[in-house]
Order: C-alpha cells, then structure tokens, then sequence
C-alpha cells in the first residue's frame, strides 16, 4: 500500500518537477546515474555492516596474529587514515585484497540480511537516464545484493572494488577508470552516496549530487539531500 501511494506520489510530483527545471538541469534522458550500493540502495547498517566488522576483526586476528585489542586499534587507525581497512592492511601487512575479501565477506544466508525498500526497483525504473552501480564492496557480494533486491537489470554495468583496481572512493582514480571505461563526461553525471566524502571528490570533478542522509548538516558539495533514495524522483528539477 505505502509502495502504491508512495509510487503515485512520486509519478505526480515527476511531472510536476518536469516543468520546474532549472536552466542548470540536465536533459533527463542524458544522465548517467553513479549509484553506491550499501546504504543507499539498501540498509547495510542493520545486519551486513555489524556482520562484516565482526569477520575483519577475526581476519585481522588470525592473519596478523594479533589480540583483539590490537585488532580493534589498527581497524580504527586504517580507516581513519585509509577511508578503508582493506587499504592499511594492504600497506602496512602486504594482504592479498582478494584473499582479504573473499574471507570477510561469507555470508551463510544473505537475503534475510539485506533491508530494502520494496518500491526501490519502480523507483529505478522511473528515473530517465543511464544507471550504473560504482561501490567499495566486492563483486560477488554486490551481485548477491542486486539479485536479492531484484534490481541488477536496472543498471547497465557495475563498477566494485577489483574493477576500481582496489582504489576506492573517495580515491580520484577509481572516479577516472570509471569516466573513461564509459566514455563519461561528469557534468553529465549524478552521484547518489550516503558518504559525504565520496560526494566532495564527484563535486571536485564537475558532477551533481545526491547525499542520501537524515543529516541536517548542508554541505556545499551536496546538490540534493534525500532522506531516502525513494525520494529521488521528487528532486529531479534540482538535478
Ligand atoms: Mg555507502
């Protein structure tokens, strides 16, 4: 019911905002859509996120032989200085991402664990333009989520740390090796993230974008800010 009210609510506003564009507005069909994947287009805070810091804890453990006290600093230290754990172990420990990854992110049963909005999938199918999905997290994982959520056909290509050589965002890199595989041009270009940090490196390069918070901050990098992906459609004359 709430995805039908919801559905219509947003067809009515799409047309309205279509008539409110403003001369900075790109042409609908001419988007590119950069898409993240954990908590914008799902909740990964509720059951993946808590999971996962438990399975770097037990890898950092193990592989580096150290006691979770241990652990426990050099996770924060790496992400503090990295933006990643993956990133510190592999500069300071010399760890495979691959190996790393591949034990980190086992889930015995994935599809309870992924918290999505049924409507997510109509939503995406509304938005005029191209859809591509550009995350830190690994391929198997982020074609896990997109075929549980139902929405993998929704994006024509998908961009996951291996493809972004292990550079993640907020790194310019991975953003460029994106740009050029799919022969972009950022400006016509709009980046959904919940990390604003992510958002200043898309800002830096000329795209638009969209900060999925409930935040009340008002960065100046941020275009739109949604409380939920859900409500994109509504903000399409701002984009
Ligand atoms: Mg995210």
């Amino acid at each position: 019911m709430r995805c039908q009210e919801k559905g219509e609510r947003s067809r009515t506003i799409a047309r309205a905002s279509s008539s409110l564009l403003t001369p900075h507005s790109l042409p609908y069909a001419k988007r590119t859509w950069l898409f993240d994947l954990d908590n914008t287009l799902h909740n990964a805070s509720a059951y993946i996120f808590p999971h996962l810091g438990r399975s770097m804890m037990a890898y950092i453990r193990q592989h580096l032989n150290v006691d979770e006290a241990e652990a426990t600093r050099l996770r924060q230290n790496y992400w503090k200085r990295y933006g990643a754990t993956l990133l510190g172990l592999m500069h300071h420990h010399g760890t495979d991402p691959r190996h790393f990854l591949q034990h980190t992110h086992q889930f015995p049963d994935l599809q309870p664990m992924v918290v999505f909005e049924r409507c997510l999938k109509a939503m995406l199918h509304r938005l005029p333009g191209r859809k591509i999905i550009f995350s830190n997290a690994p391929l198997e994982y982020t074609e896990a989520v997109l075929a549980i959520t139902g929405i993998r056909h929704c994006f024509t290509t998908v961009y996951t740390i291996e493809r972004l050589r292990f550079r993640p965002k907020p790194a310019i890199a991975g953003f460029l090796r994106l740009l050029r595989n799919e022969s972009l041009d950022p400006q016509s270009c709009v980046m959904v993230e919940d990390t604003l940090l992510n958002l200043k490196t898309a800002k830096r390069l000329g795209m638009k974008t969209v900060w999925v918070s409930t935040s009340t901050r008002q960065p100046p990098y941020a275009d739109v800010k949604i409380a939920s992906v859900l409500d994109l459609p509504k903000r399409l004359g701002r984009l």
